[in-house]
């Protein structure tokens, strides 16, 4: 900004005396409706008052600013009933496995790494980052973690694969890698578990679009 400020007061005695070409005197007009500190700069070595445009650079900026915070409100909606419903799928009973394993969609949000996922993922949605970067590291690491022990749980609770650990509320379980099989975990799984995980990379693709369609970095 300043260097565009810089590059109008130099070529301002230019425009005055009218030595400017079409596009050059149009860019200088549109500063200078917008640019108090221009306009007063201009008019203090001018002896007409700076040129106005009829619909102001400023009053162009409010609307499209508006209208960007209207946008950018819609994606965090979005983004968090996509998530919500990637949330709400693991609470279904048939979210895991049939047999011991049907009450388990409750423990992935139980487990301390996917429920620090969900939290980093709702921190990255609703925080108002000051860098799109840091928003955008924040949500992908949370989705990551909650994608990871899905997949993690699908591989390793069915039949007793894994060894679960409870303490409180918290589940955790450590997979038994000699009876691993992707096999039967397919076999096995129920068809809310691939619901889960479709919902959960949607709400990923979701957020990723939030944060590249709605970057408000001032830098
Ligand atoms: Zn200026």
């Amino acid at each position: 900004m300043k260097y565009e400020c810089d590059l109008i007061r130099d070529v301002a005695p230019l425009y005055k005396d009218g030595a400017l070409s079409e596009n050059g005197a149009a860019a200088v007009k549109e500063h200078l409706s917008g640019c108090k500190d221009c306009r007063t700069y201009y008019d203090s070595v001018s002896n007409e008052p700076a040129p106005v445009l009829e619909d102001s650079a400023e009053t162009k900026r409010d609307v499209s600013l508006g209208k960007r915070i209207t946008v950018y409100r819609a994606w965090q909606l979005g983004t968090f009933f996509t998530a919500a419903a990637a949330m709400f799928t693991m609470i279904f009973p048939w979210f895991g496995y049939p047999g011991i394993t049907e009450i388990k969609g409750v423990s992935v949000l139980g487990n301390p790494f996917a429920l620090t996922g969900v939290v980093l993922f709702t921190t990255a949605v609703w925080y108002n980052f000051k860098a799109s970067r840091h928003r955008r590291i924040c949500g992908l690491t949370g989705i990551g973690l909650w994608l990871f022990f899905e997949l993690y749980y699908f591989l390793t609770i069915p039949m007793g694969y894994s060894v679960g650990i409870s303490w409180g509320p918290i589940n955790i379980d450590i997979p038994c890698f000699e009876r691993f099989s992707i096999i039967e975990s397919l076999q096995n799984a129920l068809p809310a578990f691939y619901a889960g995980i479709a919902s959960t990379a949607a709400a990923g693709i979701v957020f990723y679009l939030f944060v590249k369609n709605t970057a408000l970095d001032m830098t």
